[in-house]
């Protein structure tokens, strides 16, 4: 299974090969001031499963955290961020562009991250977790 997403400009194209490891809204202030947005939903790939297919993407890295974008240099799009784990996180918005505005079961989150720093409250059911996935969940008071 493979599906090509490209940035609205077009010129940046990548290939998406398998399914991504972990599909998370994260609600980090790190994620927040790195992409530029309330909830960073973008599933986990494994590095080699997001492969450049056209053009040659920006990389801008974070000034002293591990992450990095990779972006158009045209319309500025970023494609994928890559994560302190080197796995790379491909945002929702993409996904849905390339399966014509729906995203399906195989790429919809199944969580919340960090759910304590939130600046907007989710309005799905899914769990949401505090912290990492390893942690405990929010419970409405
Ligand atoms: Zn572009
Ligand atoms: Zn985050």
């Amino acid at each position: 299974m493979s599906l090509r997403i490209a940035c609205l400009c077009g010129k940046i194209a990548v290939d998406l090969q398998g399914s991504p490891v972990a599909r998370a809204n994260c609600h980090c202030a790190s994620c927040r001031d790195f992409y530029g947005t309330s909830i960073w939903s973008a599933p986990a790939w494994q590095a080699d499963s997001v492969r450049m297919a056209e053009g040659t993407g920006h990389v801008f890295k974070h000034p002293h955290k591990q992450l990095s974008r990779t972006f158009c240099g045209d319309c500025g799009e970023v494609l994928f961020g890559t994560n302190r784990l080197g796995m790379r996180v491909v945002p929702n918005s993409m996904v849905a562009r390339a399966t014509g505005g729906t995203l399906d079961a195989a790429h919809a989150p199944t969580m919340h991250l960090f759910y304590r720093h939130r600046i907007v409250d989710a309005q799905d059911d899914l769990p949401r977790y505090l912290d990492g996935w390893d942690g405990p969940t929010w419970e409405a008071s």
